[in-house]
């Protein structure tokens, strides 16, 4: 991926009346990347993506595309299109006119139109539904000629907005490396609004997080899953081991439930300061016998236990209430004592303690 800015969000805030449903975001988008834009309802993720596609106009700050302001533009003059979910694809044409029509506005003329449309239908696989009418298509078979539709007029960015919300969930699976492998084979930004982890985990190079019209975190699946920012993020993301204290002078996460080493950086930091970690559950160890160190465990009752595949989930809560999952192999849980109400030990490794910054 090169790293040339595409787009770029400059102090963008939205107000729809005294409401604020984007507040002062500043983002940059690499040409070649795929970033995806996840959040619960309501947080704002389409009317940033309705922003860049030119359908909302911004009430302050500034977005440019190529180092252009395109705040002014309109939409048609953006090479910018998008994919919904409810895919507007015209019913009155058949697949391949579908696929034809951007080019069609763009004035090229038929034979070649034809030849490109042919082209993509062929990539997207679905060359044999050409004169098809869109409704005698399955979900999977309409996506496909929307991204054809979009990708005809070969954009150097496609807006995305949960254009896989309809569709069951192996289809979905199958539809994501299809997106997947278009994006890094023709080197196309894709912007990709969804609420789903899952998706924006699987396909993104980076994932934006946003909460109530404001950015929480922005960065690599990784560095999200790895070091979430603020507990929001953490809670978002499914994390349970959310402890607050105090940080001692000898940099040590002082909480009801136990003590917790910190990272050497962020024990120095925070000092004598309230904060709150999140213990990454890579590798949590569940006994019955107390850990020899005094550091990184403490004691939680046994709530209630969920099997999957090759690992089972043990829920517990600690004293103070605090949720603790910890999931490990049938093997190794079978071997505990499991039973609601149960007391076990749960330790940590020092270096899984991530402070959260403060909300
Ligand atoms: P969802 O996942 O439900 O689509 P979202 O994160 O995409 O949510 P947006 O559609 O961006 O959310 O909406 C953000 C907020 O702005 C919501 O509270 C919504 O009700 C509000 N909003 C969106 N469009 C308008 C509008 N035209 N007029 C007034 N309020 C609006």
């Amino acid at each position: 991926m090169t790293q040339e800015t595409l787009v770029t969000f400059g102090g963008v805030i939205k107000r729809f009346g005294d409401f604020v449903a984007v507040q002062r975001l500043d983002l940059e988008i690499q040409k070649g990347e795929f970033l995806a834009i996840m959040g619960s309802s309501g947080c704002g993720k389409t009317t940033t993506l309705r922003m860049l596609a030119g359908l909302e106009a911004p009430s302050e700050g500034q977005i440019r595309l190529g180092g252009k302001p395109i705040n002014d533009l309109p939409t048609w003059q953006r090479d910018t299109p998008m994919v919904w979910q409810s895919l507007a694809l015209f019913p009155f044409l058949n697949v391949i006119e579908n696929v034809e029509f951007a080019l069609k506005m763009r004035g090229v003329g038929a034979k070649e139109r034809r030849q490109r449309a042919e082209n993509w239908l062929e990539r997207m696989q679905i060359s044999e539904f050409a004169t098809r009418n869109i409704s005698q298509l399955s979900g999977g078979q309409r996506q496909r000629v929307a991204l054809a539709r979009s990708l005809v007029v070969e954009p150097e960015i496609l807006l995305l907005d949960e254009p896989l919300s309809a569709l069951d969930a192996h289809l979905k699976v199958r539809m994501q490396s299809v997106l997947q492998n278009l994006q890094r084979e023709l080197g196309i930004t894709f912007v990709y609004v969804t609420h789903s982890q899952s998706e924006a985990f699987a396909m993104a190079d980076r994932v934006v997080i946003m909460s109530k019209g404001k950015v929480e975190q922005i960065g690599t699946p990784q560095e999200i899953y790895r070091a979430p920012k603020t507990r929001f993020v953490a809670e978002f993301l499914g994390s349970s081991n959310i402890f607050s204290g105090r940080v001692s002078n000898q940099g040590m996460l002082e909480t009801p439930i136990g003590t917790f080493r910190l990272p050497e950086a962020e024990a120095e930091r925070r000092k004598g300061q309230n904060a709150t970690g999140v213990v990454l559950d890579t590798r949590t160890e569940l006994g019955v016998e107390k850990p020899q160190s005094d550091l990184n465990f403490t004691v939680a009752k046994v709530v209630g236990e969920e099997f999957s595949g090759a690992t089972a989930t043990v829920y517990l809560e600690a004293s103070d209430g605090s949720e603790i999952r910890v999931q490990n192999s049938h093997e190794e849980i079978g071997r505990l004592p499991i039973a609601p109400g149960q007391e076990l030990y749960v330790s940590w490794r020092p270096e899984d303690t991530h402070v959260l910054s403060n909300d």
